[in-house]
């Protein structure tokens, strides 16, 4: 366009005046492709002509990687902390989640729950303690080695590829290092449909993701992280902006993950009744500290909670 608009604008005939408005007329064109071809030409092109090839596709039976034998505990974080400059987000917390559980972690808006899903998945480093996942230790190890050792998660605000279709997304995540099943391009779209057809999405394979619904995408995360085979999966808050049905369908899902693929799964959530009705064990968080700790009818009724939560009951009321 740089080049070839004042060519073509030189050859006009003179009494169009053309030359003395050419900037504005640039300027609209550059105006009009940042409105409507936002991606270039190739993007364009891609949007208008793509239509995923037609490939025989079978759902075998998901099958999750069962071969640790290890110990009853599968996350280990020892006297975690994380500090930005004096703020500590996470105060030397100690959890352990034991495996075929689902353990959630609760507590106010800034308790720090966030952060240690980050510090244990690798995006932070701790500023000091310790993460053991199935006994080793993996405090150093990078984001990605830390999958390959079968730890998945998903973001709180959705990270998806929006432009790639639903199936690309989840094949994305079957792609990971160590990964038990075959290589190969046919293996990972079969495992990926396979963890589609689980989380009841498959139909919705050759979807663009940006065209799918809110709930729709927290599946597509839900399924490119079961599709890397994890032992552990990190959710952090999957039931935010679902509706009552949906948020039903979330606890389904997340029962038949630790029941039918004895998968072990930490949760974070603001939903008490969802908390409650699938969680194993709950760990309560305020200011980056352990508060409280045990099955959903200790904690959910602990003082502390309930104080952390609604504030301290007022002395003079
Ligand atoms: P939660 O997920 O429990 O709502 P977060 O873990 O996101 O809380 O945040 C805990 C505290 O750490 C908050 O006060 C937040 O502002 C702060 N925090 C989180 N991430 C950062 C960061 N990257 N830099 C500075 N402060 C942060
Ligand atoms: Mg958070």
């Amino acid at each position: 366009m740089l080049i070839l608009l004042p060519e073509w604008l030189k050859d006009l005939p003179s009494f169009l005046r053309i030359k003395e408005i050419y900037l504005v007329i640039y300027g609209a064109a550059v105006i009009l492709i940042m409105v409507f071809m936002p991606q270039g030409i190739w993007g364009l092109l891609r949007s208008r002509t793509y239509r995923p090839s037609k490939v025989v596709e079978t759902a075998p039976i998901l099958k999750i990687d069962q071969s640790s034998t290890a110990a009853d505990v599968l996350l280990r974080l020892v006297g975690l902390s994380k500090h930005f400059g004096g703020l500590r987000a996470v105060d030397a917390i100690d959890i352990q989640v034991r495996r075929g559980t689902v353990h959630a972690l609760i507590g106010p808006n800034g308790s720090g729950k966030t952060t240690t899903l980050n510090v244990a998945s690798g995006i932070y480093k701790p500023t000091s303690g310790q993460i053991f996942l199935d006994g080793v230790d993996i405090t150093k190890k990078l984001p990605h080695q830390r999958c390959a050792h079968g730890l998945g998660r998903t973001f709180q605000n959705i990270r998806l590829f929006p432009q790639m279709t639903v199936l690309e997304n989840v094949m994305v995540g079957a792609q990971r290092a160590n990964n038990p099943i075959q290589r190969g391009e046919d293996a990972l779209r079969e495992r990926a449909l396979s963890t589609l057809e689980f989380v009841g999405i498959r139909e919705k394979a050759h979807e663009v993701v940006s065209q799918l619904s809110y709930g729709h995408q927290r599946l597509v995360e839900i399924a490119r992280t079961m599709a890397g085979y994890p032992k552990l999966i990190l959710l952090d808050e999957p039931a935010a902006g679902l509706n009552q049905t949906e948020k039903g369908e979330l606890v389904r899902l997340i029962r038949r993950m630790r029941d039918e693929h004895a998968m072990t799964i930490l949760l974070i959530d603001h939903d008490m009744r969802l908390i409650q009705s699938v969680s194993d064990v709950i760990t309560v968080l305020n200011f980056g500290k352990k508060i409280a700790e045990g099955n959903p009818d200790e904690v959910l009724d602990h003082p502390e909670v309930v104080a952390a939560y609604l504030g301290e009951p007022d002395a003079s009321a």
